[in-house]
């Protein structure tokens, strides 16, 4: 029989079934301490450090760890939380077409007070985890059931020889969906790992015998890869299958390589994970010209590829890349922002395609992998924003005046008002190459069609001038809405008294 919790670890003090994203984050961490998990909320901190805005400005964070899950073969996935935040995910997982089963496990005050919810996790996990479907079962603890100290890690380890992976991933702990990603992409990591460091593992699918590999890390446009690989193949080099993973066995792959590039800069669990395994790590990524050229650098140092291999490679490479943004070059004022985690990479390509870039704000941490990026940015006179609040995002637009605002969509939504050209980053930017020559030319031609639409979104700003703004906006009124004479006037007096009553009760 399986270790059952401690009662104690399950005592779920001021949060009940209905807490969440607005519970309050100090209220919700403090329950989690209480409950157990100081040693998880320790780790979240020391590998997510916290910005300037307290709660994530973008989706329910556990979204990125459920989309990790669900896009790998032979792997289960199973969410215990609030039934508002399962249905939110699960629809933009669908949204987002996982086409995948997602398993939930409810609960209600009872089972989460009395601890039941730990054992019809289990249970759960015991009816999931067939050999037969399943390499893994990922069961991922959202906020209730992380404030409420559900155990985990009290689980079996595996089950007829299907992991079982649990991880805490709680709004309140991990601001961002990106670093959520790496929430379970450590997890795993360091299951195989210790797996590998164990004794034999399965033979991952396209292992080539001998062949020296390049782990990439991060979730890329799917042309990139073939995009590195060209640029890695006169190096001597392979690549490794990319973190997140899509199959259990590339985890081996993966840990084998001979370097590690963290073309995206956040995944601070898994890159624990692979300097465990001795892997030496690159930053940054092969963007534009002089990007590539450091990057080749820096992953043949890693590599131990000679000299003159590397020179033949950047001979090879490098004047495809150059004519390419010759053939492209980009005239415009450009704000970036996103939550991606590219957001460093995308503005240094836009500098080197010929924009002025003069802000990029990231809702990701500084780490020391996008470091080379932010200090040739910063070399540059842009100002590199991590951990962005969305207003610091919306004032550095405002103040630089930008011919295009790449942003979030709030973001977006407030450079149109303004009649600003503006694009959303997600899908429109990092749904494109980045990387190498194709990378090099891709972002030119939407940059002109969008600076080349101002003078339209003028059109449409004086067009609808009035229309749909605060706050007398919405649907369902014949002529234009009333306000109650003296209503203003009444609202203001009724503030100044509470602020004057607050004010005396501080004195
Ligand atoms: S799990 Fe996500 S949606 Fe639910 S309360 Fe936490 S942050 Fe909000």
């Amino acid at each position: 029989m399986d270790t059952l919790p401690p009662p104690s670890a399950q005592t779920p003090g001021a949060i009940s079934e209905g807490s969440g994203c607005h519970g309050g984050r100090e209220t919700m961490e403090a329950a989690a301490r209480a409950a157990g998990k100081s040693e998880t909320m320790d780790r979240l901190a020391q590998d997510y450090p916290r910005g300037p805005h307290d709660q994530p400005q973008s989706m329910c964070p556990a979204f990125g760890s459920l989309r990790v899950g669900l896009r790998m073969r032979r792997v289960a996935t199973i969410l215990s939380g609030s039934a508002c935040c399962v249905y939110g995910l699960t629809f933009t997982s669908h949204f987002y077409g996982a086409r995948r089963t997602v398993g939930y496990v409810p609960f209600n005050s009872e089972t989460l007070v009395t601890g039941k919810l730990f054992e019809d996790i289990r249970d759960a996990v015991h009816a999931t985890a067939k050999p037969e479907d399943y390499d893994a079962v990922i069961v991922t603890n959202l906020c209730v059931p992380t404030a409420s100290g559900v155990p985990l890690e009290l689980l079996p380890k595996s089950i007829d020889g299907v992991r079982i992976i649990g991880i805490d991933v709680p709004g309140f702990g991990v601001p961002t969906h990106a670093e959520a990603k790496d929430v379970l992409s450590g997890a795993m990591l360091r299951y195989a790992r210790l797996e590998a460091e164990a004794g034999p593992v399965a033979r991952p699918r396209n292992l080539v015998e001998g062949e020296r590999t390049i782990a990439l890390v991060g979730e890329l446009f799917p042309a990139d890869p073939m995009g590195i690989g060209a640029l890695l193949a006169p190096m001597g080099l392979g690549l490794a299958p990319q973190t997140p993973a899509r199959e259990w066995r590339d985890l081996y792959a993966a840990l084998d390589a001979v370097a590690v590039a963290a073309v995206h800069p956040f995944y601070t669990a898994s890159i624990r994970e692979f300097r465990a395994a001795g892997r030496p790590v690159v930053g940054s990524g092969p963007v534009g010209l002089e990007g590539t050229a450091a990057w080749m650098e820096a992953i043949a140092k890693a590599a131990d590829v000679p000299a003159a291999m590397l020179d033949a490679a950047k001979a090879r490479m490098l004047p495809a890349i150059k004519g390419a943004l010759a053939a492209s070059p980009i005239k415009a004022r450009i704000t970036v922002s996103g939550y991606e985690g590219s957001e460093l990479l995308v503005a240094r390509l836009l500098s080197e395609a010929g924009a002025e870039v003069p802000y990029v704000g990231t809702a990701c941490p500084r780490t020391e992998w996008s470091d080379p990026d932010r200090e040739w940015l910063e070399a540059r006179g842009t100002h590199v924003q991590y951990r962005a609040s969305l207003e610091q995002d919306v004032h550095a637009m405002l103040d630089a005046k930008p011919d295009l605002a790449l942003g979030t969509t709030p973001l977006v939504q407030k450079a149109k008002e303004l009649g600003i050209p503006a694009l959303y980053f997600t899908n429109m930017v990092s749904a494109r190459p980045l990387f190498g020559p194709a990378g090099a030319g891709s972002m030119a031609g939407i940059v002109a069609a969008q600076v080349g639409g101002r003078e339209r979104f003028s059109r449409m700003v004086s067009f609808f001038d009035g229309v749909g703004t605060p706050d007398r906006a919405g649907y369902g009124f014949k002529g234009k809405p009333e306000e109650p004479q003296g209503f203003r006037d009444r609202q203001k007096k009724l503030r100044l008294a509470k602020a004057k009553a607050e004010e005396a009760v501080g004195t």
